[in-house]
């Protein structure tokens, strides 16, 4: 097995399905309303629908502008997890290290659906993280079929936040799913414009300084 293959699946012994109790949450309320730092979205925008919420608010765990960052530490990694329904006790510190770098590949990839450049390395990121992340087909409590973790944990943590990201790809929604324009906010939001033309997290603020930034420049230009 070369350095890249990928891992063989473990053995399917799942008693109860790893991330079921999000997944379940989501189905029952719309959204989980246990997320408590997907409330007051700037903008008033609404969060992205199903689990690409969770994509969003995986993103969204570091507010690059202002802080805090809940990742900094393996306490706050592990409490953005069990809010989110996940039952990982104890995350580690190399745990807490991955998440940061998927975290910051999965933003990488919303700046390109807001007209960044393709980033071949987040690319090349996610697909690192996820061969360690293994996927099943699984049914739900009741009979729609869809992608599980295979593991519980962290990996299986991972692994349903990448089956949510695969999801919304079949069902149109990801490329909806942005980071903000404005280089100091990078803001993970959904974009439910028709034309998908969003490019802020909030027209008022981001929008109007980078308007704003756009005219002083041009000034010092003319
Ligand atoms: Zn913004």
């Amino acid at each position: 097995m070369g350095p890249d293959a990928v891992p063989p699946l473990p053995e399917a012994k799942v008693h109860r399905r790893p991330g079921s109790v999000l997944r379940e949450d989501y189905r029952r309320n719309g959204f989980g309303g246990n997320v408590v730092c997907m409330k007051g979205q700037p903008g008033n925008r609404a969060i992205a629908p199903g689990r690409l919420a969770l994509v969003q608010s995986f993103v969204n765990s570091l507010n690059v502008e202002f802080g805090p960052d809940e990742f900094a530490t393996v306490e706050g990694f592990g409490g953005w997890l069990r809010r989110h329904g996940f039952d990982v006790p104890a995350p580690g510190e190399l745990d807490r290290r991955e998440a940061v770098i998927l975290r910051e590949a999965l933003r990488a990839l919303l700046r390109e659906h807001n007209g960044g450049d393709a980033d071949p390395a987040a690319r090349g990121t996610v697909e690192h993280v996820a061969r360690g992340c293994p996927l099943v087909v699984e049914f739900d409590g009741s009979g729609a079929i869809g992608l599980g973790p295979a593991q519980h944990g962290v990996r299986g943590a991972f692994a349903t936040v990448l089956a949510a990201v695969t999801e919304s790809v079949i069902e149109g929604s990801w490329q909806r799913l942005k980071a903000c324009h404005e280089h100091a906010c990078e803001w993970a939001f959904y974009d439910r414009s028709r034309n998908r033309t969003g490019r802020w997290c909030s027209m008022e603020i981001c929008g109007t300084r980078s308007k704003m930034r756009a005219y002083r420049e041009s000034r010092k230009r003319g």
